[in-house]
């Protein structure tokens, strides 16, 4: 695999300072044949080797990472940086009904999309109108009706309409008149791109002028489904993508494919037949789907602790100036969660002790506190001081905390520091938090 193949074209560069342009290109030739395992397209993989060569050539190496770490860690998260870091949610309209339309090749799997995404916001509470306008394929509408009665989920019906421009537009006139939340168009989709259904489409959403047009694509497709992607961009414009079929041996290049020919992020993935199985697209988990699995994350997890030891050495040198702040400790505590053992390893923090005398200790606790220091303002954190009564209350709302937990968790953090100080004058011995955490 990658991280192995990688560790081994930079074994013998341990201990050197800067990645050199032929080391590094002796890894993208092993990153480039991940990348065409993973059936991602090759304009992409050209354009993206591009990125990460200028990237890494002549970055210094951290000083707790090997150069095989480095790149992976650069690929990483150069490939998260092309997939956006975070999950695209549907935005809804302010002003109800919020107009979805489902585009794409047959079989693709807009159907099956349209009953998931409605099951799941029906169980929100949201009242959802399906519409069927794919109307060349009888089996089609059957399918959705089917799908609406077993959701108990309505499903307009067309009466002797033929024409679905007409038919989209009297579905959301009749949605607006029942204050409905959603309505979800199922287009028809074909065997391949033709003219014809491009025109259709476009036609369609002019006239109904949806909030998101969703392109769903079959990731058992690979490359294909970037070009399909592109038609359907060009001609129609889209706002976001569904990859269906991710429960296949897909290994997920064709949503790094889609997403960079198209600039639009993949909102969701389908895992399988069944209608619970629909997932929020989480980039970095495809990351490591396409980069072979989790060996390499786990490296990279390897190569993120031992960037932490740095991190821990910038600390130190804070805990020194004394310019250890909310922020810091907020880090702290991110780190010790994802560490485990919380007891344990609070003890080895100077003050928290203390501070946690007499507190059960359990992760509830360690969400509140993060959650008080996250609605602070960088400002606030770096400045614990000047967190006045209209800002505790302004925190403690945001945190869905209450001032009183606040006023302690500021007071501890006071005290904390106190003894931080006392620590790092050197009457208690030199301050090392490397040897303590
Ligand atoms: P449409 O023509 O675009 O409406 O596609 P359909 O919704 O009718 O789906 C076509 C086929 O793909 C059906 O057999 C679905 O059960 C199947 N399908 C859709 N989504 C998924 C998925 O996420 N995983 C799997 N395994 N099959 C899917
Ligand atoms: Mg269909």
């Amino acid at each position: 695999n990658l991280s192995e193949r990688l560790e081994a074209v930079y074994k013998k560069l341990k201990g050197r300072g800067k990645l050199k342009e032929s080391d590094v290109d002796e890894a993208l030739r092993e990153i480039r044949v991940a990348l065409i395992e993973a059936d991602v397209s090759l304009p992409v993989i050209k354009d993206f080797l591009a990125q990460v060569r200028e990237k890494s050539i002549g970055q210094e190496i951290l000083k707790s990472l090997t150069p095989g770490h480095q790149m992976v860690k650069i690929v990483n998260d150069e490939l998260e940086g092309l997939l956006g870091d975070e999950v695209s949610p549907i935005r809804f309209s302010d002003q109800p009904p919020t107009v979805i339309m489902m585009v794409g090749l047959q079989g693709s799997g807009k159907t099956t999309t349209v009953g998931k995404l409605a099951r799941l916001w029906k169980k929100e509470g949201k009242n959802v109108l399906l519409v069927p306008a794919d109307v060349y394929r009888p089996a089609a509408i059957e399918q959705l009706n089917t799908l609406g009665r077993d959701l108990e989920i309505d499903v307009f019906d067309a009466g002797d309409e033929k024409d679905p421009v007409a038919i989209c537009t009297q579905a959301v006139q009749q949605a607006k008149k029942e204050l409905r939340y959603a309505v979800i168009l199922d287009t028809a989709g074909r065997q391949q791109i033709d003219e014809a259904l491009m025109d259709e489409v476009r036609r369609i959403k002019e006239k109904v002028e949806p909030h998101e047009v969703l392109f769903v694509a079959d990731s058992m497709m690979g490359q294909q489904a970037a070009d399909i992607a592109k038609s359907f961009q060009d001609a129609v414009g889209i706002d976001g993508v569904v990859l269906t079929k991710m429960d296949g041996d897909a290994r997920g290049g064709a949503a790094l494919s889609i997403k960079n020919v198209t600039g639009k992020p993949i909102k969701y993935i389908g895992t399988g037949e069944k209608l619970d199985a629909l997932e929020p697209f989480h980039p970095d988990r495809i990351v490591s789907r396409i980069l072979g699995m989790g060996d390499v994350m786990s490296l990279i997890d390897k190569a993120e602790q031992a960037y932490d030891l740095e991190q821990r050495e910038e600390l130190g040198r804070k805990v020194k100036k004394n310019a250890f702040d909310l922020e810091d400790f907020r880090d702290q505590l991110l780190q010790f969660r994802k560490m485990g053992s919380m007891q344990e390893l609070l003890g080895m923090i100077p003050g928290a002790g203390k501070m946690l005398k007499g507190v059960q200790i359990d992760d509830n606790a360690f969400v509140r506190v993060e959650a008080i220091i996250n609605s602070m303002t960088p400002h606030e954190r770096a400045h614990h001081n000047l967190i006045n009564g209209s800002r505790k209350r302004r925190i403690a709302n945001g945190s869905g905390t209450n001032v009183n937990e606040v006023n302690k968790l500021l007071k501890q953090f006071a005290q904390m520091k106190k003894m931080m100080k006392k620590m790092s004058s050197g009457k208690m011995g030199r301050f090392n938090p490397g040897s303590m955490l």
